[in-house]
């Protein structure tokens, strides 16, 4: 039966090229139109082994390869399908204005030397910048059965056949590679550089006095009657202290500072970290000073709640020594300061101190630059729109200078400081609230200014087809598994590792052990180490610093676990301290063995339990995520910490066995060996599955 066929398809399929089919196509008398045939199989065969044979040369690319595979898609796809539903009436269009253009195209200028041609160039631009007039190359292509139109975008592949067929020299250029080359991090001459605000963000334990110290140390101001009294809240403030200006993020907390970082967004030049004195190290306090160990920014502790009678700050003096933030008077390097939020006590010393660790830092930027910085906050406004606080760290920001952030971009319309005051323009470590994108820009982003706001839609429209590409490229985040491949490409020097363990005994022995490890090329660090679950604090963490995390005798909270995922960090748990060793030591020689990979199927959490005497505890549960098997594995999690691993005796429904049981659903778990099960206890279900290695 007759069947409409390309021809590029028929030399895929013959092994050959298309010039040899067209070639065997003509000679029997077989009509091609648009580099597509309306026969059957048969004629085709016929048409080999009737007609002559082939005297067409197959025309190779420089490069070569097997002349059925080399003619793959000529035009990239999108184009293609343009180009095959229009191409006839665009065809027909352009015969009115042929002349005019063949005569344009009579005599192209032949460029001389390597031409830069850009992605996505139509065949109008491409004979232009390569001098070959547009039939010859509507004719070059239809001779490998693709047909083109003058508008067409053409493939970078095509391109590089014209430019073989034709003896030009091309190099393909993108756009995101010029906008890679644009972000990259200025440099500036050091006699343009000024000295700048330094910007600090407030990190510590939850209830330790964080709020309380950024809105302390804004009232002084407001006190002192610099600020008009009402301050709103933009992201960012400043205080101004001996006559020197101090930024501070408002946001406090490392949640908002690692998510920041691991946007690529360096804004934080040192980080104050709270610890309540009646309280001490907390679990926050230990990942805020690992957090900001891993950014590499200066750590001031400000030591709260002095006024309170149970204050005792040697001790928090001992607890932080213990994690590595050793104060001055003790020989460390680490400024410490005592005050009272709440009694407004030592905030002049804070700010002194500040002041003193800034100096040691010697920020500076260059003021006169094209302006560039981060988005702190962004939110809707009913009445003036996109609403946008960008932190500037160079150059200076104007009203009605065009702008960009990542998709978003537009042009400052107006701009407010912190105190709600109109402003001109923003220099350096200046928190600025604009007025005028088109949408809402993420948090994080960086924001630059261009030529005008044609450029900066433009870069913004680039950065949308890009984020494809970069959603696989967050994949690559690093895994045990290429931890090799990435040393081999020698983008690894550092193995950094999050180590979470059941208890503060198995993760010393864990650690020392881990550190024990010795590579030629590789240091294994642990950034960050802490009894507990895996939570969201860990993997942005590790995001942020291209760690893997090793959970020993613990488990990843589901949201642990889903950010993970969209986050590509790689969650390794363990139960027997030589295998994480033995793993990592594997994964560092590229010979980690084939893993069984956990599967988890579903949690559930006890609600009640009841005592049988004959059989055990019954843990009565509500089923929370997918769902439970009777013959899953089955581990008891309390407080995200492992306390039992061992399999289902029996899950019931009512009264009735039951082989599984849903999302939604309550049911009775007896588990085989462990009566000791507790309300409020996990009992999370799972299954074992061999994972194939790619050799
Ligand atoms: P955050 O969670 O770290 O932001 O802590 P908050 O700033 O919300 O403070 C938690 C609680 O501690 C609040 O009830 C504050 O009033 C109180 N607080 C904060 N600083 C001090 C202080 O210096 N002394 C006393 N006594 N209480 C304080």
């Amino acid at each position: 039966m007759a069947k409409k066929r390309k021809v590029s398809d028929i030399a895929t399929q013959r092994g050959t090229s298309v010039d040899d089919v067209l070639a065997h196509l003509k000679k029997a008398g077989i009509e091609v139109v648009d580099g597509v045939v309306n026969v059957d199989e048969e004629a085709i065969e016929k048409a080999y082994a009737t007609a002559p044979s082939a005297g067409a040369p197959v025309r190779r690319r420089s490069g070569g390869g097997p002349a059925g595979k080399k003619r793959r898609v000529i035009i990239d796809a999108g184009a293609s399908r343009r180009g095959g539903g229009q191409g006839g009436r665009d065809r027909r269009r352009g015969r009115g204005r042929n002349r005019e253009r063949d005569q344009q195209a009579a005599a192209p200028v032949v460029p001389t030397g390597l031409v830069k041609v850009p992605s996505g160039s139509s065949v109008k631009d491409v004979s232009q910048l390569l001098g070959i007039s547009t039939p010859d190359i509507i004719k070059t292509l239809m001779g490998y059965g693709e047909m083109v139109t003058i508008t067409q975008t053409l493939s970078d592949e095509a391109v590089e056949v014209l430019a073989a067929d034709f003896g030009r020299q091309v190099e393909i250029t993108r756009a995101a590679d010029e906008e890679a080359e644009l972000e990259k991090e200025a440099v500036d001459a050091p006699d343009d550089l000024r000295p700048r605000p330094a910007v600090i963000t407030v990190m510590g334990h939850v209830d330790h006095g964080k709020t309380s110290l950024l809105d302390a140390v804004r009232e002084t101001e407001v006190a002192r009657g610099e600020a008009g009294g009402i301050t709103q809240h933009i992201g960012a403030y400043q205080v101004r202290h001996d006559g020197r200006l101090i930024t501070f993020i408002d946001t406090p907390g490392h949640a908002a500072f690692t998510a920041m970082r691991a946007r690529g967004a360096k804004v934080t030049d040192i980080a104050a970290i709270v610890v309540a004195a009646d309280d001490g190290v907390m679990p926050q306090t230990v990942e805020a000073i690992a957090h900001a160990k891993a950014a590499g920014v200066p750590i001031v502790i400000v030591v709260n709640k002095i006024d309170k009678p149970d204050a005792n700050i040697e001790r928090i003096k001992q607890q932080l020594a213990e994690q590595g933030v050793v104060p001055e008077e003790w020989g460390g390097d680490n400024v410490f300061v005592e005050a009272s939020a709440k009694k407004r006590i030592g905030l002049e010393n804070f700010l002194d101190m500040l002041l003193l660790v800034a100096d040691v830092a010697d920020l500076k930027a260059n003021p006169d630059a094209p302006a560039s910085g981060f988005v702190i906050e962004s939110r809707l406004d009913p009445g003036r729109g996109v609403v946008a606080t960008v932190l500037v760290n160079r150059g200076t920001l104007h009203v009605g200078d065009a702008v960009v952030a990542g998709e978003a971009s537009g042009r400052v319309r107006a701009m407010r400081d912190y105190r709600g005051e109109p402003l001109k323009a923003g220099g350096p470590s200046t928190p600025v609230e604009i007025i005028g994108f088109d949408e809402l820009p993420v948090a994080g982003e960086f924001c630059r200014v261009v030529k005008d706001e044609r450029t900066a839609r433009s870069l913004a429209h680039k950065r949308a087809t890009r984020l494809k590409t970069e959603a696989l490229a967050r994949q690559r985040a690093l895994t045990l598994d290429d931890v090799f491949a990435r040393i081999a490409e020698g983008q690894v020097l550092d193995l950094n590792l999050v180590v979470k363990a059941d208890v503060q005994g198995s993760l010393e022995a864990l650690s020392e052990a881990l550190l024990k490890i010795q590579h030629p090329e590789v240091k294994v660090r642990i950034i960050h180490s802490g009894v507990g679950g895996v939570n969201e604090s860990d993997v942005m963490l590790a995001s942020a610093s291209d760690a893997i995390i090793i959970g020993f005798n613990v488990r990843p909270s589901p949201a642990a676990s889903s950010l993970a995922e969209t986050e590509g960090v790689d969650i390794r748990t363990y139960r027997v301290i030589y295998k994480v060793t033995e793993d990592i030591t594997a994964a560092l020689v590229g010979m980690l063995k084939p893993t069984f990979e956990e599967v988890v199927l579903g949690q559930a959490e006890v609600r009640a339990t009841f005592k049988a005497s004959k059989l055990g505890t019954i843990a009565g549960c509500m089923v929370t995520h997918g769902v439970i098997t009777r013959n899953a594995g089955v581990r008891v999690l309390r407080n995200d910490v492992v306390v039992h691993d061992g399999r289902i005796a029996s899950l019931k429904r009512f009264q009735e066995d039951a082989r599984e049981v849903q999302e939604g659903f309550e049911c009775g778990i007896l588990l085989d060996g462990f009566n000791d099960v507790k309300d409020g206890d996990v009992l999370e279900a799972f299954e074992t599955r061999e994972v194939a290695r790619e050799v």
